[in-house]
């Protein structure tokens, strides 16, 4: 029986996660579930899971909720802030990092420097503070798996040795490419004068995938496979020189490896998130997940193209953070963080998210961080520099 945290509960991710856990209360026990804000949601989950904590990250909530939980006759302790994200992350066996954005990041390396199983969703976190975050996996002996499903299919697809020692390179091991595929988003094929006026509501459809709004936004830029593209060479021990991003609208396969001898293997499935949550908690065992059969003749077709990076501008801006290094990732992740609560807000229209970022990637003076601290640093002058920029709409 293992004990698992989910940063984030309330998330996309964090119900999908609990979805699973259901399914095996044999195996696993919820220890501890977390949320930002959302009162409504936390409060059924801790009715439905009995977790030993909740954590409200927004302390200013939790005396309301604490008296909740005593009105409904459940003993459940509510911890609050960073803090208290913190420590149920180092407490549990199994820490899902399902929080969206910079936020996850510390909660995330507490359980990262506890030595725990890491099941990383959250990847800002590891694209904000690469070098430093892998270091700490090998010096405390954390377990990191990826929960991103390109990122699963991967590492599903990777040479045995690599599979059961993070620390064996996949590319001393016959891998050649990592084909990191992407659906090209709700946008792939609108005109591009029309780009300016799409609303906030138009990026969150996702032709594929059921997701929260920040990573949907995103998806319709293509940032999130800038991100992962970052968050691959550092789970994978590869520069980006070594990853073709493949647009395959179908999202059936989530990603591939090839290697020396010509083969090319690939994941497929259900675009469910379930698939991915599951392996990962079981591994290298394999559990059920709730997500159907692929029904491949209905499916009938996979197709694939190159990206388009007059149409994705962010595909670059991320390709050139990842070969600056340093602090540029951050600077990248913060400056698009802000730009996409902007557009979500009406106060960004949706061409001018990438402009932004390109500003800030220009004015952010990029450094090697030594700590934590240079990476937050790094990112807190983004985020002042992007809500300069928006506010002044000096966008060229
Ligand atoms: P979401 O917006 O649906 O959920 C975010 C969760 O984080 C919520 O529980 C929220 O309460 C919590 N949260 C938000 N701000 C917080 C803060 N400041 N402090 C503490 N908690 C906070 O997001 P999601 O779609 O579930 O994505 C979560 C993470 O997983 C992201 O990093 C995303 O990139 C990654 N991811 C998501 C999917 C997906 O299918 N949704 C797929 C791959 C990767
Ligand atoms: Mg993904």
């Amino acid at each position: 029986m293992q004990s698992v945290t989910v940063l984030g509960s309330t998330g996309s991710v964090g119900v999908s996660t609990l979805d699973v856990l259901a399914r095996h209360p044999e195996r696993y026990s919820v220890y501890a579930l977390t949320a930002n804000r959302s009162l409504d949601v936390l409060f059924n989950q801790v009715e439905t899971f009995s977790p030993r904590y909740a954590v409200l990250a927004d302390a200013s909530l939790v005396a309301e909720f604490a008296s909740r939980l005593e009105l409904a006759g459940l003993n459940t302790t509510v911890l609050s802030g960073e803090e208290g994200l913190c420590t149920v992350a180092r407490e549990a066996d199994v820490t899902m990092a399902a929080i969206v954005g910079a936020a996850g990041l510390l909660p995330t390396m507490a359980a990262v420097e506890a030595g725990k199983k890491v099941l990383l969703a959250n990847k800002e976190a590891l694209v904000m503070a690469g070098p430093l975050f892998m270091d700490a996996v090998v010096r405390h002996g954390a377990t990191l798996l990826p929960i991103d499903s390109e990122h699963n299919a991967i590492f599903q697809c990777l040479p045995m040795q690599s599979q059961s020692d993070s620390q064996v390179i996949p590319f001393s091991k016959g891998v050649q490419r990592i084909l990191l595929t992407g659906s090209g988003g709700p946008f792939r094929t609108t005109p591009l004068a029309d780009l300016v006026n799409v609303t906030p509501d138009q990026a969150c459809a996702h032709p594929n995938w059921s997701m929260g709004r920040k990573i949907s936004v995103d998806s319709a830029t293509m940032m999130n496979k800038g991100l992962e593209l970052i968050e691959a060479c550092w789970l994978f021990h590869t520069d980006a020189s070594n990853i073709d991003i493949i647009v395959h609208p179908q999202s059936v396969i989530h990603s591939m490896v090839e290697y020396i001898d010509g083969s090319i293997l690939a994941q497929l499935g259900n675009p469910d998130m379930r698939t991915p949550i599951a392996h990962a908690l079981a591994w290298p065992e394999r559990i059920v997940s709730g997500v159907g059969s692929l029904d491949i003749i209905a499916q009938g077709r996979l197709d694939f193209e190159a990206p388009d990076e007059l149409r994705f501008p962010c595909l670059r801006l991320a390709r050139d953070a990842a070969v600056r290094g340093g602090t540029a990732p951050a600077v990248l992740n913060a400056a698009n963080e802000i730009a996409v609560e902007a557009f979500l807000d009406g106060r960004l229209d949706f061409a001018s998210i990438a402009l932004v970022i390109e500003q800030v990637m220009a004015q952010v003076e990029i450094v090697e961080p030594q700590s934590l601290v240079d990476v937050q640093h790094a990112d807190n002058e983004s985020r002042v520099c992007a809500i300069e920029i928006i506010a002044k709409k000096t966008l060229a």
